[in-house]
């Protein structure tokens, strides 16, 4: 595991009392909450946010001419704003609203499928990627007959990269990968995984629903033709994501679903539509949504990519070490470059039964398949325990879990 050393002012009780949440008791002991991979917690600035939309500003967007309308889409558009900086997008046409990564990469395997994949093509995505990440390009396949391709994991959880190299060639129409996967911890050296794509002109989707908690995301940078996020991982709210998109992809696919926003002008004859990134917005938004979101871009900001990272890897490794010497314990994803989760099995127990003793002791973790059913089947196991972190998290809350963890081999075992 790479070394990054922690930021000694960085005052994690300081971030604590502004997550109320963090304060609550399950089963009447502190809660440790270990499950951010797959909702973060909210700090009161994204709450007071929304708050003060819905109790000051709300109106429908783009429409009307009356003041609260345009301080509503004034709000909605700074969060578009805040966004755009906040992935170093060249554009706010390029930043679309959607309802999360699930919804980006919905949008992005129909509406480019649509136009782009063909008899024979080829869609390449990997072995450790979310259902959200597979089951969109199983339906576009069906349609359109491209043919999956799936790029293999080792043991230890990382892209085997001499498979994905020899899989390109002149039937890829896309590829498709997890940034971070959800269940091993993965980075994925995705900066590579575009330079061999770009090398053949095939375009690149990164899902970043478990990398825009933890890493600083340039889009420029990585050269990436989509990027897509959800707001509610990385301490936002549900109900809204981000997919960023290269205008000239954007330009060249048809829109997604028609309403009202999308349009330029309508008549029974002929729809034209609106531009971007209108016309991949139709209907009226999640503008408290967008607004909580723009909130979640600024806090992240306030506390910096750097101290987030390094206060995560610290935990990563302090967590790694003492739970690696617990006896009968398999951690699954040992890849050199990983982001905050931790997922293992005990031996002889089910990850079901672990994390039912763990929340008997206040500790919420998940268990489970993950969405990430291949996953599962390539290591052959029905599931783990993940315990992931945020930037909240203490290494009391690791002790905390270490704990627990003994326990659960002790009364399993
Ligand atoms: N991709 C990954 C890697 C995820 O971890 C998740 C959620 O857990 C998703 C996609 C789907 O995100 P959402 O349910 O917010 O659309």
């Amino acid at each position: 595991m790479s070394t990054i050393t922690a930021d000694k002012s960085f005052d994690v009780q300081a971030i604590r009392s502004e997550f109320p949440i963090l304060e609550r008791e399950m089963r009447n002991k502190p809660m440790v909450f270990l499950d951010s991979a797959a909702s973060s917690q909210k700090p009161d600035a994204v709450v007071k946010a929304m708050d003060y939309y819905y109790q000051q500003q709300h109106a429908n967007v783009h429409r009307g001419v009356y003041q609260l309308s345009q301080e509503a889409t004034d709000a909605y558009e700074k969060a578009r704003h805040l966004v755009q900086g906040f992935i170093n997008a060249p554009s706010e046409k390029e930043v679309l609203f959607v309802r999360g990564t699930t919804e980006g990469i919905n949008l992005v395997a129909s509406s480019y499928g649509r136009k782009f994949l063909e008899e024979g093509d080829e869609v390449i995505i990997s072995a450790m990627e979310h259902h959200s990440n597979i089951v969109p390009w199983q339906l576009i396949c069906e349609q359109t007959g491209a043919k999956l391709r799936v790029i293999p994991v080792t043991d230890e959880g990382e892209l085997i990269m001499e498979e994905y190299e020899q899989m390109l060639n002149e039937r890829t129409k896309i590829v498709a990968v997890v940034h971070v996967s959800n269940t091993l911890g993965t980075i994925n050296p995705v900066e590579r995984i575009i330079e061999l794509a770009h090398a053949k002109d095939i375009p690149v989707l990164l899902d970043g629903a478990q990398a825009i908690p933890h890493l600083k995301i340039d889009v420029q940078a990585l050269d990436v033709d989509f990027y897509t996020f959800s707001g509610h991982k990385m301490f936002g709210p549900t109900g809204i994501g981000i997919l960023y998109g290269k205008e000239k992809w954007l330009n060249a696919m048809p829109p997604y679903q028609g309403g009202g926003e999308m349009i330029e002008t309508v008549s029974f004859e002929k729809t034209t539509f609106n531009e971007l990134p209108h016309k991949f917005e139709a209907g009226t938004p999640d503008i408290a949504g967008a607004v909580g979101l723009g909130a979640a871009v600024e806090y992240m900001e306030k506390i910096g990519h750097e101290t987030i990272q390094k206060h995560e890897h610290e935990l990563l490794v302090y967590g790694t070490e003492a739970m690696s010497k617990i006896p009968g314990i398999r951690i699954i994803g040992t890849a050199e470059e990983k982001a905050s989760v931790i997922s293992f099995l005990l031996d002889g127990a089910h990850p079901y039964d672990v994390g039912t003793i763990l929340d008997q002791m206040g500790i919420a973790v998940r268990t489970g398949h993950h969405c990430t059913q291949p996953l599962m089947d390539r290591y052959g196991i029905p599931g783990t325990v993940r315990a992931s972190f945020a930037v909240y998290n203490t290494k009391e809350d690791i002790d905390r879990l270490v704990e627990g963890v003994k326990r659960a081999a002790k009364m399993l075992g």
